[in-house]
């Protein structure tokens, strides 16, 4: 059943408009706010405070205040407010799927996918609290005593994308307060309700004030920039493009800081002559119009075989023809809208690009009509090897298909990225599927599936799409660092 304007309007009465610092939703300093907009139709939902450079520093303030004390908390503490946490977001998951739809587009059913998924990074760390742990080891020459202790880093500045407003949030939040850590956490601006619904499910759930500090903004740079420089932080940890993670790597030598960097991607999505094409093309639905491809993890490249190209694209365009692009709030809506105007008109740029080289639009191949900045689900074949489309993470419902003759030029094609983060492969053949995962730089591997997110795996790419992992036992790591004792030798008199 359609959502009503009614329901909308009461969940959108339940988010709160502040600024979360020190455990008080406050209005900004100087008093402004920002509208949120619903990418489908281009309505204002909310207008919510818009933090200042002032604000950041309160937030940082109180970060570093109640560090301390947070990570002398017990860890079992720590894991039954993460556990609490992730009971009231599966109760409200309705609220938090719809709030997603109508910040960000996605159809209703992907977004209690994403609900489902950003939970589980807090029932996951819940329980990771409980297990950090150190050693204890006699020296080689049998006398003095190490011990190895995990510490909190301490105060984390987090930064968060737009395109998954629940699960990049938690799957920051969770590891951070199962280590220990205080946070202030900055959400995009064009999906920011999210996490400030889901900050108000941390209080409820006991988090004490001061461990997590928002500060919603249109200033990003001004707001993080002196946060950066407070002596105080300890770690940033960002999600987001390349060019800005650049920037924040930059910032963070000054002061040293450890970083975690969820960046850009340009996934190849291998087909070998051998796969099975009625799951590659599963599989590559997944990969490609989830999200309506606006996923670090969207597969960019599709690199097929010459001898089935034709079959699996005819059979890939003819799924993709039947994505009905809609308000994510409607019945039907397969594909949603993508998040601005400017986001549309860079996918139909590429396309244009491609198809002025020679590219063939098999199916879509332009912008649909407003409101709203919805793009026809695209698929492109032949496309010339120096077509930008090839080079740049898409961020839309658009896949290009190039061929292949030789295993070799298949990995050879896939690696010509300067990203990292996840490859597709498909093929029936186990021993060249793991073949080839030994040859292709990337963090993650899809073999014969086409989604690899998961709570329990560690997430995070190589090359320029980022340093460390979020999620699976590596999570953790990122907010602890490692303290060795000494210990003289306790049979010296
Ligand atoms: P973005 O423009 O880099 O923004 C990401 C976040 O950084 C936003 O909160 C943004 O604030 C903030 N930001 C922008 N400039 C900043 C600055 N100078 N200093 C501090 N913060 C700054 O990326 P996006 O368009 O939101 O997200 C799409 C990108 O994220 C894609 O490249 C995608 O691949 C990547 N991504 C990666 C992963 C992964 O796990 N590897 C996951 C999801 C997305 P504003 O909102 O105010 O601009």
């Amino acid at each position: 059943m359609a959502i009503t304007a009614e329901r909308e309007a009461q969940l959108l009465a339940t988010v709160p408009t502040g600024l979360l610092i020190n455990g008080e939703w406050r209005e900004a300093a100087g008093g402004k706010t920002f509208d949120v907009e619903d990418p489908a139709t281009g309505k204002v939902l909310l207008s919510i405070a818009d933090a200042s450079t002032e604000d950041g520093a309160a937030a940082m303030d109180a970060a570093a205040a109640a560090q301390d004390a947070w990570a002398r908390t017990a860890p079992r503490e720590r894991g039954e407010i993460l556990r609490r946490a992730f009971e009231l977001v599966t109760e409200r998951a309705e609220d938090f799927a719809l709030l997603m739809t109508l910040e960000m587009g996605k159809p209703l059913a992907e977004a209690r996918g994403e609900v489902a998924y950003g939970a589980e990074f807090l029932r996951w760390f819940s329980e990771e609290a409980v297990r950090i742990s150190g050693r204890y080891a006699t020296a080689p020459d049998g006398k003095s005593r190490l011990m190895v202790t995990k510490k909190p880093v301490g105060p984390c500045l987090l930064i968060t994308p737009w395109n998954f407003p629940l699960a990049m949030a938690t799957r920051k939040i969770a590891p951070a307060v199962a280590a220990g850590c205080t946070m202030v956490l900055k959400p995009a601006k064009l999906t920011p309700l999210t996490s400030q619904l889901f900050a108000a499910v941390m209080v409820e759930a006991g988090l004490p004030a001061g461990v997590l500090n928002v500060v919603s903004t249109t200033k990003a740079g001004e707001v993080t920039g002196p946060i950066m420089k407070d002596d105080r932080l300890r770690k940033v940890s960002f999600t987001g493009s390349t060019p800005v993670g650049q920037g924040l790597i930059r910032d963070a030598a000054d002061k040293v800081l450890r970083t975690s960097m969820e960046l850009g991607g340009n996934a190849p999505f291998v087909v070998f002559e051998d796969a099975d094409l009625d799951k590659a093309v599963t599989g590559a639905m997944a990969a490609k119009l989830r999200n309506m491809g606006e996923a670090c993890t969207a597969a960019n490249r599709f690199i097929v075989h010459e001898s089935v190209a034709a079959e699996f694209s005819a059979k890939f365009a003819e799924k993709v023809a039947a994505m009905t692009p809609a308000r994510g709030t409607e019945d039907e809506s397969k594909v949603g809208p993508l998040i601005d105007a400017k986001s549309r008109d860079k996918v139909h740029s590429l396309v244009t690009d491609a198809v002025e080289r020679g590219a063939k639009a098999v199916v879509g191949g332009a912008p649909v009509e407003g409101p709203g900045y919805f793009y026809q689900p695209t698929v492109l074949a032949d496309v010339p090897a120096d077509a930008q489309i090839l080079k740049e993470e898409i961020f839309g419902p658009v896949a290009p298909v190039v061929t292949f003759s030789t295993e070799d030029e298949a990995v050879a094609l896939a690696n010509n990225t300067e990203y990292g983060l996840v490859a597709y492969v498909f093929t029936e053949d186990l021993n060249r599927g793991l073949r080839i995962g030994e040859k292709l730089e990337t963090g993650m591997l899809g073999l014969n599936a086409g989604v690899v997110s998961n709570a329990a795996a560690p997430f995070g790419g190589v090359k320029q799409s980022g340093l460390g992992r979020e999620g699976g036992n590596e999570g953790i790591e990122e907010y602890l660092y490692t303290q060795y004792i000494g210990i003289a030798d306790p049979y010296a008199s």
